[in-house]
Order: structure tokens, then sequence, then C-alpha cells
């Protein structure tokens, strides 16, 4: 590591710390979770966080404390109630991973939270940032945290421009982070990189004039601080294209639950299919189209059509035919929104129709 830029020595560490903590006191960003000691609240907040803005993990946190108040009140709630808890945050894989996880610790833990970083990482779905996180504010340990924010802050400061997102970079961060980490304040040292991060040393208009580590930032003085961090491209997303049937039958609708291992396992659809739906069946079926609706997820683009059709007495023939009713069961359509949740992009048709059944 010390080939790639100059490692700071142990008054710059010192420096470093002291300057951070300073600048906390002088700008206190307040936030419902800070100070929270409660291990299980900061893993909720943690998890509710990941890869979801502030504003919009707020009410989402403050509804799980309501519903959830201990792991073992998250233990024991149904999935589908979960899921439709989580409804709108997106990234489900977060809601299953919390409940496994709080399972986990009701049958395994007795209940009780593990205490270190190690036994924290155990945790499905806990990474080492969320483990750094829940270690140094939940229990005081040495452990420093890694999200976003500390990278871009870091890479201006020692000018490192070893891409952020590649395993290499993982390491090399992980290994000054810990370095620079106060020994004694872990934690007010932890949440000050990620608020100084966050509010001050922001992508595209960090304060660099009023900054306390302007003299020493690398990135300042190679003129180089919107070049910094350096990411590697992302592999272009795969588009699928979604076919959704929308069958209301005598005041029903059909529905099933995705049980594959997918991104949106354990939500509910319509009857899907991702090849075009044949003319014969849009004309026998009388179906109306609505679409497309768009949902980018991190890997996948997807276009979704409705085809929404509607029958008193019974199904025609080439609907049954077609297969995509078999694993499906009808529901009232007043329930469907009220008691499970559905992906995003089929809210967004919900919405389109302006349907208020909430
Ligand atoms: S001088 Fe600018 S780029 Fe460097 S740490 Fe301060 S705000 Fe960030």
């Amino acid at each position: 590591m010390p080939d790639l830029f100059s490692w700071p020595d142990e008054a710059f560490r010192s420096f470093f710390y002291h300057t951070l903590l300073d600048w906390s006191a002088q700008n206190p960003r307040p936030m419902p979770w800070k100070g929270e000691k409660d291990p299980y609240k900061i893993w909720l907040s943690e998890i509710i966080l990941q890869q979801t803005r502030v504003e919009q993990g707020l009410p989402y946190y403050q509804k799980f404390i309501r519903h959830y108040p201990t792991v073992l009140h998250l233990a024991n709630a149904p999935e589908d109630q979960l899921l439709k808890d989580w409804e709108g945050l997106g990234y489900y894989s977060r809601a299953r991973n919390l409940h496994a996880a709080a399972r986990y610790i009701a049958h395994h833990l007795d209940g009780g939270f593990p205490q270190t970083y190690e036994a924290i990482r155990q945790l499905k779905g806990v990474g080492p940032y969320t483990a750094a996180a829940i270690a140094s504010f939940g229990y005081g340990l040495p452990h420093a945290v890694l999200d976003g924010n500390v990278y871009r802050v870091l890479s201006r400061i020692f000018g490192i421009d070893t891409p952020i997102n590649t395993p290499q970079a993982q390491r090399q961060f992980t290994e000054l982070a810990q370095y620079l980490l106060h020994p004694d304040k872990p934690a007010a040292h932890n949440q000050a990189l990620m608020d100084f991060g966050a509010i001050y040393c922001t992508p595209a208009q960090p304060q660099c004039h009023t900054c306390p580590f302007q003299d020493h930032c690398q990135a300042r003085l190679q003129n180089k601080v919107l070049l910094l961090p350096v990411k590697q491209k992302a592999p272009e997303r795969k588009k699928r294209t979604f076919h959704y049937l929308v069958v209301h039958h005598g005041g029903q609708v059909y529905v099933r639950k995705r049980t594959g291992k997918d991104i949106w396992k354990g939500l509910w659809e319509f009857p899907c299919t991702e090849n075009p739906i044949s003319e014969v069946l849009l004309s026998d079926t009388k179906a109306k189209l609505s679409g497309p609706f768009r949902q980018l997820l991190t890997h996948q683009e997807i276009t979704a059509y409705f085809y929404e059709m509607e029958f008193q007495e019974a199904l025609p023939a080439t609907l049954t035919a077609c297969g995509l009713l078999n694993d499906c069961r009808a529901m009232p359509f007043e329930a469907l929104k009220k008691n499970i949740a559905f992906p995003k992009v089929i809210d967004c048709f919900f919405q389109s129709k302006a349907l208020t059944l909430n």
C-alpha cells in the first residue's frame, strides 16, 4: 500500500481524528437513530438505509420500530406482513434477510443480539460495513465503517485512485480506515467521518475553501477533487420485458406469490410471461393494454405491460389453456393492496389507475 500513496504517520493520524471530531462538534447532524445504543435498532436503521436515502428510509425505520419493537417481534412476524411493511423500499432481499437473521437470533441465540464483530457478521445480510456500525455504535468496539461517504473522503484526502468498487480498494480502504480510527472513540469517529462525507465533502460540491483538511487534502492540492473517488464502470443492465395478465373474475383477481430464488421472492404478482401475449388470446379476452411501465434494478431494467380483462362467467378456453393461471389463486380485488406486497412496477400500474385501495 505505501507504494500507492503516502501512508500517514502517527502524527497525521492523531491530527486526522482530532480534526474530524472537532469538525463534528461544530457541525451536528441530528438523526433519529443517532446515539442509539440498542444494537437491534442500529441494525434495523443500517439495513433500511442501505441503497436508500435518509428521507425515504426514515418513515420505514419508525414504522419498523413501532411494529417490531424487539428482535423477537420481528422473528415472530409473518413474512407477508414484513414484506408489506417493506413495500416501496425495494431490494426486498434486505427484508427477507432481516427476517431470517431475527429468527436465527430467536432460535439459536436465545433472543440475545450478538455482541462481537465476528458474531454480528454471521447474521444473514450483514456485511462488513453494517457489522462495524453495530459493533462501534452499539458496543463501542473499535471497528471502522466503510461506506460511500468514507470512501470518498479518504480517496480525496489521501489521493487514492484505486476504483472503489474493486476488492483491491476494499482491502486498501479498510486497512486505512482502521488505522485512522480514534482508539477511544470509535463510534463518534465513525459517525463524524460519514457525516463529513454526507454534508461537507459531498460528491459534486465539496466545501474545500473552508475545509479543515484543505492544506493536507491530496485531491485539492492536485486539483483532482471532482475526479475522486474513481469507480469502475458497471456492466450494462440486462433488459427484461414482463407481460402481466390482470384477470378480473367475478369480483376477484388472479395473483401468485413469487417463490423462485430472485430479488422479488415472497412478493406477489399477476400471472406473468416474458413472451409476447398471443393475438388470439388478446382478441378472445378483449384485453385492455396499459404500459409500458419501467423499473430500474441494480442489474436489470424491467419493462412491464399489463393486459386487463374482466369476466363474470367462465373464463375463455384460450386463457385457461395458456397455463399462466396455473399457480395462481383468486383474491378479492379490495384485499390485494391492503394485505400483500407487490414489486414497484406493479404499484406503478395501480397508481396509474388511481386505485386508492390502501
Ligand atoms: S479539501 Fe475538499 S475534497 Fe478535500 S477533504 Fe476537504 S472538502 Fe473534501
